[in-house]
């Protein structure tokens, strides 16, 4: 109520306005405090491919490396500018689910079409399909499971595309997370009252049980150089939950028995 104009002849109060302008004031130093962290991140994450793909480049051009070392460096100069570009990507992707989800703008003025039928079944096969070699390449065992409520598909109203780069993170996850060996398994479970759950479970490495909040922040990562290695832009987690509060889902995460990760996103009743 900062917005309403106050009335000329009422007395103010000038203590309360005071407060609330100090509370308003240090939200938004928060906020930019964040915003300032994440462009240092994000400058920092892109240079460091970015430098070993020009240190390569440099010494191939400078023809000063033996002719057996230049496929290993090309193969190199070629997964980190891939690793580049997959970052890029999710950067576009969670700048445009925070304008969502900041309720600033609607997914009508970002062009995002909010309202189309999207069978989460079908989301999960298709992730499950394309991440199979990745997941046989970890040797781990990766299953689709579908639970309907009698022989209603399993869909909710929101975006294909946003709801398809959520449950792929979290397969891709499940994956990178797991052991060899391990089994990975995405379930979709619909309820009679159109409520629906996304449930990824894995029999990987776990989440200590202090930082299950912590993994949906930006460029969080329990081991640095797991995630590094393995491919991850540290951004998966966060693009999981803009893309579940922007659908009025929620999410929780639990440990799996006897090891491993549970994470359910639960989609409301329609
Ligand atoms: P990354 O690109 O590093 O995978 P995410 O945002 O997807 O980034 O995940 C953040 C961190 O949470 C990961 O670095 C990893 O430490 C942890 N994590 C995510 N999913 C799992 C999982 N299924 N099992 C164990 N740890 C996980």
């Amino acid at each position: 109520d900062l917005d309403r104009p106050l009335e000329s002849d009422a007395p103010v109060e000038l203590a309360p306005l005071l407060t609330r302008l100090d509370a308003q004031h240090r939200r938004l130093e928060a906020q930019a405090s964040e915003r300032r962290q994440y462009t240092a991140n994000v400058s920092h994450e892109l240079k460091t491919p970015l430098t070993v793909i020009s240190g390569y480049a440099e010494i191939i051009a400078a023809g000063i490396a033996k002719d057996e070392d230049v496929k290993s460096f090309a193969h190199t100069i070629h997964s980190e500018s891939q690793r580049m570009r997959s970052m890029v990507d999710d950067i576009i992707s969670l700048s445009k689910l925070d304008d969502m989800g900041k309720g600033g703008a609607s997914g009508d003025d970002l062009g995002v079409d909010m309202n189309q039928a999207v069978s989460l079944e079908s989301l999960a096969n298709d992730a499950c399909e394309r991440l199979r070699p990745y997941a046989e390449d970890h040797g781990v065992s990766l299953t689709c499971e579908i639970e309907r409520s009698g022989n209603e598909l399993v869909v909710v109203r929101g975006n294909m595309q946003i709801l398809s780069e959520m449950v792929r993170n979290l397969v891709e996850n499940a994956i990178r997370y797991n052991v060899e060996g391990g089994r990975a398994t995405v379930s979709v479970i619909g309820a009679a009252d159109g409520s629906a759950v996304v449930r990824m479970s894995d029999t990987g490495i776990g989440i200590p049980l202090e930082l299950r909040e912590r993994v949906f922040e930006r460029f969080f990562r329990v081991d640095e150089s797991r995630s590094k290695e393995t491919g991850g832009s540290g951004l998966g987690l966060a693009i999981v939950k803009h893309a579940a509060q922007v659908h009025g889902a929620k999410i929780t995460v639990m440990g799996n028995d006897p090891q491993g990760t549970i994470i359910e996103v639960r989609f409301p009743a329609k």
